[in-house]
């Protein structure tokens, strides 16, 4: 049996009628950027979250980008942001000129550990970006005390967890914006890059709209210098279809990691996802822990199942923040993770059977084959 860690065709054959029938309505429309799609898409996607705003641009980090554009961070800012990510939660911050400032993440779940970031907020910090790793929300109630203790802006990060839950609120409706990410094998993909800023901050919805599009709003109108990130109509016409089975497709991923966690509960040699309370976990990502990463990586690769590591360096370890400085001690949690982490394969279109067969073969691996 063959595992590929992540496979799109199948869905595209699920789905096909309805996004064939929507390309084809954009080439006829002759219209691609800044038309009824990308604002039907926006309406529905604002409605899903539960925020009044929605603005598509043009993939997730541009999304990053122009939050913190808006809220005017830049030189001499600092903005914290955990040390295990991906990197557009740090480099966006880079690139408006301000410091990223690592805190280290819960050991359990993976997201902002609060006593870290607390220990890091200076009279320069200005926000918090708060990542959704894997899928499962941020401790959003402890941070949120946080922010409005120090007045910082909270910027969720939510490309890796479209419908995820924290107290029964959507994430991306709690902090005072959120990225989301359309990324080809996101939860919710786009067929090349796209993303969307969702908030309920009216203030910042009219400058983020006209800084994406040169510093107009209507054409020629340019205020200000600007830069070019569009979700165009294309793209938008997938999502809007896309959408509509994106409940469906969560539950299944949800179903998926409910039979590896029945499966390998008594696998005591790895480390399974843990659950924070009132959260609800969309599984972009069914990440384990194992001391043989490595090994185990390898044995599950020669039986025909593809694994991934998210991520094999955490960010302060990175070459690109050499230049920061950061004493690696201060993210123990990090600095485990970089060593042990191994995604197992987990979308909509697997089997039970190809769970089962995965299941059997770390069994296999742990019993000395
Ligand atoms: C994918 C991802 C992004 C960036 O999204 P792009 O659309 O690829 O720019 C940002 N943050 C995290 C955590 C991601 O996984």
């Amino acid at each position: 049996m063959e595992v590929p860690f992540f496979e799109l065709k199948s869905q595209y054959q699920q789905i096909k009628p309805d996004i064939d029938h929507a390309i084809q309505d954009v080439f006829e429309s002759g219209n691609f950027i800044r038309g009824e799609k990308v604002a039907a898409f926006e309406n529905e996607f604002a409605k899903t979250i539960g925020t009044r705003h929605c603005i598509g641009v043009g993939n997730g980090t541009d999304a990053l980008f122009l939050i913190l554009n808006a809220y005017g961070i830049g030189a001499g800012d600092e903005v914290i942001t955990p040390a295990f990510s991906w990197i557009s939660s740090s480099e966006t911050i880079s690139q408006c000129g301000a410091r990223p400032v690592f805190a280290d993440i819960d050991p359990d779940y993976y997201t902002l550990d609060p006593v870290a970031v607390e220990k890091k907020i200076t009279p320069r910090t200005k926000a918090i970006i708060v990542v959704h790793l894997y899928g499962q929300s941020a401790n959003m109630d402890v941070l949120l005390t946080l922010c409005k203790k120090y007045g910082l802006k909270l910027i969720e990060d939510c490309a890796q967890s479209h419908l995820s839950k924290y107290k029964n609120k959507i994430v991306g409706s709690i902090g005072d914006a959120a990225a989301f990410s359309f990324y080809p094998t996101k939860n919710l993909g786009a067929y090349g890059d796209a993303g969307c800023i969702t908030t309920n901050d009216d203030s910042i919805v009219e400058s983020i709209r006209r800084f994406a599009n040169h510093g107009a709003l209507l054409k020629d109108d340019h205020t200000i210098e600007g830069i070019n990130s569009r979700l165009d109509e294309l793209q938008a016409a997938i999502l809007s279809v896309k959408l509509k089975y994106l409940t469906g497709w969560t539950q299944d991923r949800v179903g998926h990691a409910n039979q590896y966690f029945e499966k390998l509960k008594n696998q005591e040699n790895i480390v399974l996802p843990k659950i924070q309370d009132n959260t609800a976990h969309s599984f972009h990502l069914f990440v384990i822990q194992s001391k043989e990463r490595e090994a185990l990586k390898l044995f599950l690769e020669k039986c025909g199942i593809l694994t991934a590591i998210h991520y094999p360096k955490a960010l302060h370890n990175l070459i690109a923040y050499h230049h920061l400085i950061h004493p690696s001690e201060e993210f123990p949690a990090s600095n485990t993770l970089e060593n042990t982490v191994l995604s197992l394969p987990i979308y909509p279109g697997l089997s039970s059977q190809q769970i089962e067969f995965v299941c059997e073969k770390i069994q296999t691996f742990y019993s000395g084959n």
